[in-house]
């Protein structure tokens, strides 16, 4: 019969349910449950329209439980487009946000992470998945313990979180290959800046309390610095630690 079918003229409402029926499967096959396909849509509409290609990048947003990360009354909003408050003031960036930032930073399977602001540990936890090591600082106790938490029950163990000030950054283990400030400063620490590797690159939002730039630093092989602007982002503003 099938030769038969090859013949006939195309049924235009033949062929919109089988399109219908051809989105349902590949979606299942994709997707066997909510949360994943929350998840893949995160990717797909929020971050692969809005430019990044990084398929590594891709894969971790695709691969990692954001939603485990977020406090239980405030979960379902884990994949919408948006940041989600975590406490102590802080936030969860944007979706589109941590890939972005990450796709700017570059990390590499051999490289060494320093983030700024640990807060939930979510963007901690998708640099683990593309580096060989992160360390990362958070000024808030109660924030840096239940990040510890998560990372070490989610079972990322190349991940070390410290309490502590992120002006100073982590001189005993620079120098970095990346380094990323998800609070804003409203100048580069110059501790961070010589804390970077040759060729290492810096990503940070830098600016006051209500208006900031994302920029990229890159430290030269001859140690020059370049410095560029991306777009105006909004951050919550890096702390000074109590004197
Ligand atoms: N990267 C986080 C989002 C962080 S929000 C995530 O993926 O969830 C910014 C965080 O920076 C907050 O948790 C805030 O407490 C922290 N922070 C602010 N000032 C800081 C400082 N001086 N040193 C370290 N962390 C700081």
């Amino acid at each position: 019969m099938n030769g038969l079918m090859k013949h006939r003229p195309h049924n235009p409402s033949r062929l919109a349910s089988c399109a219908i029926l051809a989105i349902s499967v590949s979606t299942l096959l994709v997707a066997d449950d909510p949360i994943t396909l929350q998840r893949e849509r995160m990717v797909t509409d929020q971050i692969e329209s809005r430019g990044v290609r990084n398929q590594d990048v891709l894969q971790v947003m695709r691969s990692t439980p954001r939603h485990l990360f977020i406090p239980t009354n405030l979960r379902s909003m884990a994949y919408e487009d948006h940041p989600v408050p975590i406490g102590h003031g802080a936030t969860i960036s944007q979706p589109y946000i941590v890939a972005f930032m990450t796709e700017l930073l570059a990390p590499a399977k051999k490289h060494r992470i320093l983030e700024i602001g640990t807060g939930s540990g979510y963007q901690a936890a998708i640099l683990g998945q593309l580096a060989a090591e992160v360390y990362t600082i958070e000024i808030v106790p109660e924030l840096a313990s239940s990040a510890a938490r998560t990372l070490r029950d989610l079972g990322y163990s190349n991940i070390t979180v410290r309490q502590g000030d992120g002006f100073k950054g982590w001189p005993e283990r620079a120098p970095f290959d990346g380094i990323i400030l998800t609070a804003a400063p409203p100048e580069v620490p110059s501790a961070l800046i010589s804390q970077l590797a040759e060729n290492g690159r810096l990503v940070a939002p830098i600016g006051s309390t209500w208006m900031q730039e994302l920029i990229v630093i890159e430290k030269k092989g001859d140690g020059t610095i370049s410095r560029r602007s991306v777009c105006p982002v909004k951050f919550v503003p890096m702390r000074q630690a109590d004197k």
